[in-house]
């Protein structure tokens, strides 16, 4: 399980996170954490990590406060917005380079492989493939360890048709284990497809959080989609703060 209170983090002047307060402790559920670009979801995902000092709050994972630990991370399955190797390592040199970090824990990584048809280009330098390629690479490193917490920060980033259905499925699957999932997406149609639960960040803090018929049911909206323009749009719930021209700038950079 993953705890955070009041979870604040500036970089300079510019205030990113706000005393963030979530709890992540249902086994199976996915939340698809969303926001409008710049509001924090990376910043909030590197701070799980430790990849990003917060300036104050509490992180608890398997309720050990995560400041100065590192061991935790081994049972995190985590896929980082821009992840950047050595362009000139091959795939197969990149896969053996992780796997000898993790020695000794069981990898699935030709699973991955054959899911996601990497066979073809796994001799090829990662500076050669194509970006979709790239980011399968990606999901396949973060996800050949069994971790019972999954991160992804837009996983679904230049994936062709076939390999978002793949990706879905690996969703499921890892919610039927009981794992529990948090996801970045500008997807609204693949938040409604695979995710129970919904935080929505704007101007650094928790816009709304709850169960995607909740966010329907608030928003009176028939869809995700729908319910989060709602949100950016200065729908009733909304303009009662007075930001809603703030909120229409923002809706245009989602
Ligand atoms: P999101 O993932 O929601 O698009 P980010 O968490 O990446 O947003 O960024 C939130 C804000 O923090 C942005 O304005 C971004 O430019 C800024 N930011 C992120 N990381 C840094 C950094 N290391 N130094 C300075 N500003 C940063
Ligand atoms: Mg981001």
């Amino acid at each position: 399980m993953i705890a955070i209170r009041q979870l604040s983090k500036s970089f300079g002047s510019l205030e990113v996170l706000k005393g963030i307060d979530l709890i992540f402790d249902k086994p199976g559920c996915v939340t698809a954490v969303l926001g409008p670009n710049g509001s924090g979801k990376t910043t909030l995902i590197k701070a799980l990590l430790g990849l990003v000092i917060p300036d104050g709050g509490i992180i608890e994972v398997d309720r050990q406060n995560v400041r100065g630990q590192w061991d935790y991370r081994a049972r995190i399955s985590y896929l980082p917005q821009a992840a950047r190797f050595p362009e000139n390592l091959t795939v197969r040199e990149l896969i053996d380079f992780v796997k000898n970090i993790r020695r000794g824990q069981q990898s699935q990584e030709e699973r991955f492989i054959r899911l996601f048809d990497l066979e073809p280009h796994l001799d090829k330098r990662l500076g050669n493939l194509s970006g979709g390629t790239r980011q399968k690479v990606n999901i396949a490193l973060a996800l050949m360890y069994d971790c019972p917490l999954w991160i992804l920060d837009e996983p679904t980033n230049g994936l062709d048709p076939l390999a978002m259905v793949h990706f879905r499925e690996l969703v499921q699957e890892a919610r039927a284990q009981g794992k529990i999932v948090l996801i970045t997406t500008h997807i609204m149609s693949l938040v409604e497809e695979i995710a129970n639960e919904v935080v929505f960040l704007l101007e650094g803090k928790i816009h709304f959080q709850g169960t995607i018929q909740a966010l329907k049911t608030q928003h009176n909206q028939q869809s995700v989609e729908r319910a989060i323009a709602s949100i950016l749009s200065g729908g009733a719930s909304f303009s009662a703060n007075g930001h809603s021209a703030q909120v229409q700038q923002l809706a245009l950079s989602m």
